[in-house]
């Protein structure tokens, strides 16, 4: 039986830093900040005003002290981390989101707008930023300079749509050997960060024909013009971050393209178009946004379970000792249940973001490696890079296809020869990172938001109050907050529609596949064999989409049918979330023994952990088959559509048994429809009730992935029962 909630070693572990000591010094500092200056603003009221208080400043001076501040800088800039920063990022932003996601997004904010900077920008522009952007060492009274990052403008420009630039460059000054002078016209909406922000990123289109096409430029907000902050955003979530509509009217020099430019013919042409620079950004900083949301759904665990265990003591009658006093709300199923739920979903969510983490630390110094191979092999960026990679990914394919093959009839010296190619680890890296980036955004975000309105309402009338433990109606706010900005939902789906079907991916998830199913075999009741059919069943669905058309004879998977695309991306969010929820529990069952303070626990934690893995599983797999029925039988024409024009429900012998269940319901059928007969005939006027031609893999599947689900509700029993028996601190951790 389950004795505590997981500890930090144990988490360290299944969210693999146990190995880096600094990660756990980041972990107790960002948790300092959080569960003391945060969360006593937010028990003070501070969230009650969308303006920007002095109290909410000194948070930023808060984070300074922790280092906050410093973790996305490089070393050489005042920054601390060694390497890539996308984990460390994560963890300050999970620890922080675990108290107030509006905290962690100001603490993020910094590195939004520092990150096309560090994505894209020159080194002059890296070393400058960063280094005014690290606060200075004490005693030196510099205030470290903040950023904004500003895409989105004013209805009707950009928002989801990002090409749609409002805001303009022109060419105010250009002598003679002089650098060209830049006129730039931004105005932004909903810009975080922009209360007290000393430079701001903006992304601008060209209004001069001496300027081709987009970039980002960096604004400071002494250059001459208007730096106008703007109005507050009245926003209802994330209050203890500064969000406001911003005017510029600027003059900068060109300098501050972000990566530089060249001249040609006159003509000044930006190294990278603002929609090169922000694909950079996202497909990091959307991941950390992702991790926010998990972290509300774990943080309701301990509040929930202490609410529902406390809920009568003190009440006339009620003895310690007895079943009320003792488990109070938890003598009732449902609200076990239902916290299993939110608790396996938070696991899944979190393991699912920071192995996207993970992976963008380990493509960072490859990705750097591809840009300095092109760049020695003359290969531009854009289209011809985009050739090149297409040709790396047919030697990706031959490894996947080697690694596979049994070691006796591999082709070994060509097998070492590919897995030592950095470009190859890089596109097959790569492809997974631009499926993982936006499975997190979506499915953390969005499913979290929903799974966070169960926690609130576990918590029944507190829930929805200020004083609710835990700030859970706060953070079920904020959550949708964190599904909308970085692109919403629909975005997400939209890349994920591209990047889930590109072959290097799919030959990958093959494999994935393949080891899940070895999984169940070894180690029955994880739910590895229900998540593997479901995959299965997943890759089957969209080969067929891919093939098949509607009614009219129009392909059913292309990129304007989102109602096609979509949905099968959500269904791939699940897979994913559910499979490395597996990874990491097995992980921590492996790696757990040889650390003295984990191994003790994990008789009770690494059972109770499947028990969760089993029950999401099963959610997945749900979730899955309703999402793929959906999408195979929906576009089908009706039998009887084309035939007798009706069709029955009922087949005759089928009908039978349900009469010896509900009696007189036979007699009812015969009355209200046709029958299929025994033998198959059916009467006159009706027809088979579905269209199932060449389904039959289908169907093998689904009914496979039914019986799949067996002991998943045992599974969630288990769960339910460790509920009842863990034990939690007397008191919440915060606010103090
Ligand atoms: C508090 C807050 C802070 C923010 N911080 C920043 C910041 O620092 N910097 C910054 O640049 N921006 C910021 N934003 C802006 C945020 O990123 C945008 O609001 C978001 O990207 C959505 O744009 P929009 O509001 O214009 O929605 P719209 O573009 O109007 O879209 C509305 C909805 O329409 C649907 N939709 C739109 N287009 C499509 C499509 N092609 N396919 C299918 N469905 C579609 C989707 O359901 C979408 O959610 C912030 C927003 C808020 C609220």
């Amino acid at each position: 039986m389950l004795r505590t909630l997981p500890d930090d070693d144990a988490r360290a572990i299944l969210w693999r830093f146990a190995d880096r000591y600094d990660l756990q010094m980041l972990v107790q500092s960002s948790r300092g900040v959080a569960r003391g200056p945060v969360a006593r603003l937010v028990a003070q009221g501070g969230r009650n005003s969308h303006e920007w208080t002095p109290e909410k400043g000194e948070l930023l001076t808060a984070f300074d002290a922790a280092g906050l501040t410093a973790v996305g800088l490089d070393v050489e800039y005042g920054g601390f981390i060694e390497g890539p920063k996308n984990l460390a990022l994560a963890l300050v932003a999970f620890e922080l989101a675990w108290v107030d996601a509006g905290a962690a997004t100001s603490n993020l904010a910094n590195f939004l707008a520092l990150a096309p900077i560090h994505e894209r920008g020159t080194d002059e522009q890296r070393a400058y930023y960063m280094r005014a952007s690290a606060p200075g060492d004490a005693g030196e009274g510099r205030e470290p300079w903040r950023g904004a990052f500003a895409l989105t403008e004013p209805i009707p420009y950009v928002g989801v749509e990002t090409g749609l630039l409002g805001g303009k460059m022109r060419i105010a000054a250009w002598e003679e050997g002089q650098e060209p002078v830049l006129h730039i016209e931004k105005r932004g909406r909903f810009i975080t960060g922009m209360g007290f922000a000393d430079f701001v990123t903006a992304a601008v289109d060209s209004a001069d024909e001496r300027i081709k096409g987009s970039c980002m430029v960096i604004l400071e907000k002494t250059d001459p013009g208007i730096f106008d902050r703007g109005v507050p955003a009245r926003k209802l979530v994330h209050q203890l971050s500064s969000t406001r509509d911003p005017v510029f009217s600027l003059r900068v020099p060109a300098s501050r393209i972000i990566g530089g430019y060249t001249i040609r013919d006159g003509t000044i042409v930006p190294n990278y178009s603002h929609g090169e620079v922000i694909e950079a950004v996202f497909r990091r900083t959307r991941v950390t946004v992702g991790l926010m949301t998990s972290a509300k759904l774990l943080s309701a665990v301990e509040p929930l379970i202490r609410y529902h265990r406390g809920r009568f003591r003190g009440g006339e009658d009620i003895q310690p000792g007895s079943p009320r006093f003792e488990l109070g709300l938890q003598q009732k199923e449902d609200v076990l249940h239902r916290l299993v739920d939110i608790w396996a979903t938070g696991e899944a969510a979190t393991s699912l973001g920071f192995e996207a983490a993970r992976v963008f630390d380990e493509l960072d110094p490859l990705e750097r490696q591809k840009d300095a191979y092109f760049a020695e092999q003359g290969v531009s960026s854009g289209r011809p890079q985009f050739r090149a990679l297409a040709t790396i990914a047919k030697d990706a394919l031959e490894f996947l296809a080697e690694s596979v093959t049994p070691e006796r009839q591999r082709n070994v010296s060509r097998y070492d020869a590919l897995k030592s190619d950095p470009m190859i680890r890089f596109v097959l890296l790569d492809s997974v990172a631009n499926v993982l980036c936006p499975a997190v955004k979506l499915w953390n975000t969005g499913h979290g938001a929903n799974v966070m309105r169960e926690a609130v309402s576990l918590m029944g009338g507190y829930g929805i109050t200020e004083d609710c433990p835990g700030f859970l109606g706060h953070k079920w706010m904020d959550a949708q907050l964190e599904a909308t900005y970085e692109g919403p939902e629909a975005v997400q789906r939209r890349q994920l529609s591209i990047s889930m079907t590109n072959d290097v991916f799919l030959a990958q998830y093959t494999v994935w596949i393949a080891q899940m199913r070895q999984l169940a075999s070894d180690r029955a009741g994880t739910g590895a064999c229900t998540l593997a059919t479901a995959m299965q069943m997943w890759l089957w669905t969209l080969q067929y989409l891919q093939q098949a058309t509607d009614p009219g004879g129009a392909r059913l998977y292309q990129s304007s049918r989102q109602g096609v695309s979509f949905p099968l991306a959500d269904a791939l969010s699940w897979i994913l979330a559910a499979r490395q929820q597996i990874l990491d529990v097995l992980e921590l069952e492996k790696t757990g023994p040889s650390h003295p303070v984990v191994a003790e626990q994990l008789p009770t934690l690494v059972p109770f952990l499947m028990d969760l893995c089993h029950v999401q599983t099963a959610r997945a797999a749900g979730e899955v088959g309703r999402l793929c029925t959906d999408l195979v039988f929906g576009y089908r024409r009706h039998p009887a559509w084309d035939g007798p024009g009706r069709s029955s429900c009922y087949v005759a012998n089928e009908l039978d048994a349900l009469e010896e269940v509900i009696p007189g319901i036979a007699a009812t059928a015969r009355f209200y429809s046709d029958v299929i007969e025994i033998d198959g005939t059916h009467p006159p006027k009706a027809g088979p009730c579905a269209n199932t031609d060449g389904l039959e893999p289908f169907l093998r599947l689904r009914a496979k992935m039914d019986g799949c689900l067996t002991g998943s509700r045992l599974a969630k029993d288990r769960a339910a029962d460790a509920l009842t028996h863990v034990m939690i601190p007397e008191a919440l951790g915060y606010p103090l």
